[in-house]
């Protein structure tokens, strides 16, 4: 395994421990500079980074690099500005190390983002990665629609969905699905101009614009695409010059029919900072879920993803990854390459009984915990309430829900018991706790979204 595949696999594995944010913070432009005596040198951008990633997450990172080689005895820090380009390559002389460092995707100074980190091969004019293509999405029940909904969409672009909203868990295929879509429609026709922005970025652009006093060259770049995908809508923040030109940029592309390709990790309605005129227009055009992978469809994309890497994998090893992962696609990949790298590691053929081992062992690792704590920032974050909020005596309706979620996350994670739970979320009365409980708990039967509610707070409240 070279520096390069040792440090990709680790981050996927770090990955699915972190919350999304913390992980391109901390985490983009990072490589193994170095393997040495069982010391592994990583190389972060700058002193703040070195002390963030040594005194948070150090245990974390040794322990990802050691799963896949278990000859590392410890890991250390350097600051150093090279991007990975492959470990055989020489190392960049200072004027190339200046310009791969300093080169921004597409024209906005500064905006590097997340997938620099897997992929060089992201195109600067639209932000797109090649690798999401519709040949390689597999098509189940669980997202059909919004399959559907998309191919519709490039079919008639701007004139059939407008704006197309595609919601879904973590790791569906949201990211996948959206960018598939600009892939496309630019393979029809090379001249369509098509942009892809993380709202987390488009949000950066905003900001830079306003002090720069540059919004009106902002505006121009949005303006002039004829399909804008937004990617993680929900983090839009809440501030209303921010809401202001994300109104003003959609409504010119809706006005002159560009088409406006929308992915959210909930539905408009469950957004808490979204202002109501731009929720209003995302319930106006079309909106399409994704749910979860059956195990059919399980088993597929792990086949698929099988047949890219080129690797065997006898059939009952995949069905068994495919029944020990069951909500989230990116895990499941993951999954499937910590046993492939396992079996190349240790030299033996993949097999079920291998498998079951990769596999167990990693189940073991210490990473589901979760506490009072982690409970309640998880959903204060979700529902935008403050944890004081949770704790105190209000009976405004935005705040209720939040707490009786609270209550019944700490009584079916915690098994906490209902005077514990009563006295910690503000010396409240046990009874009030059984009533929360009883409540959320019969809402889940008819209402399929607070499941998926649930879904995305426990995947932070465990991160
Ligand atoms: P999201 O944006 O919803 O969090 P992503 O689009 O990033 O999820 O998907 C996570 C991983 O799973 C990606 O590597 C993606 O290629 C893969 N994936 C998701 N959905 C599918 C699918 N239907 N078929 C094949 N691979 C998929
Ligand atoms: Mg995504």
């Amino acid at each position: 395994m070279t520096h390069d595949e040792l440090w990709q696999n680790a981050l996927t594995e770090i990955e699915l421990n972190l919350t999304k944010a913390n992980f391109i913070t901390w985490f983009k432009h990072t490589a193994v500079a170095n393997v040495e005596n069982g010391v592994v040198t990583l190389s972060v951008p700058n002193g703040f980074a070195r002390e963030w990633l040594q005194s948070k997450y150090h245990k974390f990172i040794l322990r990802a690099v050691r799963n896949l080689n278990h000859e590392v005895k410890d890991v250390n820090y350097i600051i150093g500005q090279y991007k990975p380009v492959g470990d055989n390559k020489k190392r960049p002389g200072p004027h190339e190390k200046r310009r791969m460092f300093e080169a921004p995707i597409g024209n906005i100074p500064g905006a590097e983002e997340e997938f620099s980190l897997r992929d060089a091969a992201i195109d600067p004019a639209t932000n797109l990665n090649p690798r999401y293509t519709f040949e390689s999405f597999i098509v189940g029940s669980f997202n059909e629609l919004a399959h559907a909904a998309a191919q519709s969409v490039i079919k008639n672009l701007g004139g059939a969905y407008n704006p197309l909203f595609i919601y879904g868990g973590v790791g569906l295929g949201k990211t996948h699905l959206i960018q598939a879509v600009g892939n496309e429609v630019l393979k029809q026709d090379r001249l369509r101009r098509v942009l892809y922005v993380p709202t987390e970025r488009f949000m950066g652009e905003v900001v830079e614009a306003l002090s720069g006093q540059s919004m009106g060259r902002l505006k121009d770049k949005y303006r002039s695409v004829d399909l804008l995908i937004i990617d993680d809508v929900q983090f839009i923040g809440r501030t209303e010059k921010m809401q202001e030109e994300f109104f003003h940029i959609f409504n010119n592309l809706y006005q002159h029919n560009k088409q406006i390709l929308v992915s959210s990790d909930r539905p408009p309605k469950s957004i808490p900072t979204l202002e109501e005129r731009l929720r209003s227009r995302f319930e106006g055009g079309m909106i399409a879920d994704i749910g979860l992978p059956d195990r059919e469809t399980r088993m597929m994309i792990l086949k698929n993803k099988v047949g890219a890497k080129g690797v065997i994998v006898p059939d009952d090893a995949l069905w068994h990854i495919a029944d020990s992962i069951k909500t989230n696609i990116r895990e499941l990949e993951g999954a499937l390459n910590r046993v492939v790298i396992s079996s190349k590691l240790s030299n033996n053929p993949i097999s079920l009984e291998e498998t079951k081992k990769i596999l167990s062992h990693a189940a073991q690792e210490p990473r589901r915990f979760t506490s009072l704590k982690k409970i309640m920032k998880a959903v204060s974050e979700f529902y935008d309430v403050s944890e004081k909020e949770l704790i105190d005596h209000s009976r405004r309706k935005e705040v209720v829900r939040p707490r009786q979620i609270t209550m019944y996350l700490l009584r079916e994670d915690l098994k906490s018991s209902f005077p514990f739970i009563g006295e910690k979320l503000g010396k409240k009365d046990h009874t009030t706790v059984i009533h929360a409980c009883k409540k959320i708990t019969k809402e889940l039967k008819d209402n399929p979204s607070l499941d998926d509610e649930l879904h995305i707070i426990r995947e932070n409240m465990y991160s």
